[in-house]
């Protein structure tokens, strides 16, 4: 298939031209019809399978065919750093087509907080916002929606984890009621079935499998106690070549210990978490992504949407809470069919979490010996042999904080 199919007005095909994009991908093939047919439509398809340009090509399309345009779109996310890729892909896309848009988020200063706002007094094609700062310029009254004709969420499973909901709500009903509504989501737990049944009316479905991890990347894991973790990860990082990596810990103190303790090892690298200012954050991203910075420590705030090309290992220093979440994690290498590695630090009380790991992707991860120096890991049976009351087993759909 190709995108000559769909007959998007030629400058947007100038613009997909202009990207290199050459043909669709399956979200593509399966969501652009349905939105140029003005169906709501519920997507599940997670970050690196296209999913962004497959709601903004037809978007694109039909706002070049509309005569009054602003605040034609509202795209909500939940982070700022996917709100900026959107707005990213959105100008490149329509380049050539001159359509307006502008991230609206939070955590800016004074300065970007008047720059939105006037950006919106002025009127903008298209409105990439995350929820928290979005209500806050719509209580203020500086613009109306009453004209929007689409509103699109992205990555609504991370906003409801985000506790978006009510937010959520208080926005629709700023929205007029005869709008096309697209809903993308890397998972559909029950309450995301809940609101697409609240706020989209009689909507199209497109899937796109997301439990299975790119070919390309080489899965490994360590058995490894807490205490062993750290001079794991030293020797790792020191002993092989690799020259953009993620570590993804659990929690955001550990990220921020990590950071610290590696920076102290006089390793290249930098600690990603929500305690930063807007303009940190920023810089560090600008830095991993010109290759300047070579290591990035985060949350699972990291897995999802944000999208650098040329990471050759993403190292889970503790195992995912959520199986899925691990796919997340280590798509963060390999992508565009590149290859690139991924290891897991699995401890004493983390095997039963690693065993639906692999249950999840149907195959097992390559278990590798720990080195000497650090003495013996714990064994694979161990948590299922200790007298601790039984666990009960991970729920899904649940994620860290
Ligand atoms: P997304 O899933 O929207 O985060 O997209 C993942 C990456 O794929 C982004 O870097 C896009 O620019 C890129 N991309 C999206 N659609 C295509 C396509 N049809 N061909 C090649 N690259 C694409």
């Amino acid at each position: 298939m190709t995108f000559k199919e769909f007959h998007l007005n030629t400058l947007i095909t100038d613009g997909l031209d202009a990207m290199g994009y050459s043909k669709p991908t399956p979200i593509q093939e399966q969501s652009i019809p349905l939105i140029l047919g003005n169906h709501d439509l519920v997507a599940c398809a997670q970050t690196g399978t296209g999913k962004t340009a497959a709601y903004i090509l037809p978007i694109l399309h039909k706002i070049l065919t509309t005569e009054n345009r602003h605040f034609n779109t509202l795209i909500l996310a939940p982070t700022r750093e996917l709100a900026l890729q959107i707005d990213q892909q959105i100008a490149g896309l329509a380049y050539f087509a001159s359509i307006s848009s502008i991230a609206v988020y939070g955590g800016g200063d004074g300065a970007t907080w008047d720059q939105q706002k006037r950006a919106m007094e002025e009127g903008t094609d298209i409105i990439i916002a995350t929820p928290g700062r979005l209500i806050a310029q719509l209580a203020m009254g500086t613009m109306k929606l009453d004209h929007l004709k689409h509103l699109i969420l992205d990555e609504a499973d991370r906003m409801l984890d985000m506790g978006f909901y009510d937010d959520l709500v208080k926005i629709i009903n700023y929205l007029p009621k005869e709008r096309q509504t697209l809903l993308f989501s890397a998972t559909m737990p029950p309450k995301i079935r809940t609101l697409a049944s609240r706020i989209l009316s009689n909507p199209k479905e497109v899937s796109i499998s997301i439990s299975k991890p790119a070919e390309g990347i080489l899965q490994q894991a360590y058995l490894v106690y807490d205490t062993q973790k750290m001079g794991l990860l030293k020797s790792i990082l020191k002993s092989a070549s690799f020259s953009s990596v993620i570590i993804f810990s659990n929690s955001k103190d550990n990220v921020k210990r990590l950071g610290h303790e590696l920076k102290r090892a006089g390793l290249n690298a930098e600690a990603f978490h929500s305690d930063l200012e807007q303009q940190e954050r920023e810089q560090i991203l600008l830095k991993f992504r010109s290759k300047q910075l070579a290591i990035l420590v985060g949350t699972d705030i990291l897995s999802r949407g944000i999208d650098v090309e040329g990471i050759s290992l993403v190292v889970n220093y503790d195992t995912p809470h959520d199986a899925e979440d691990y796919v997340h994690r280590i798509g963060r290498t390999a992508r565009a069919e590149t290859t690139g590695t991924a290891i897991t630090f699995v401890n004493d009380k983390d095997m039963r979490k690693f065993a639906s790991i692999q249950k999840l992707i149907g195959k097992g991860i390559t278990q590798l010996t720990l080195p000497a120096e650090l003495g013996a890991g714990p064994s694979a049976n161990q948590e299922l042999r200790t007298d601790r009351p039984h666990k009960k087993p991970f729920k899904k759909g649940k994620k860290p904080k």
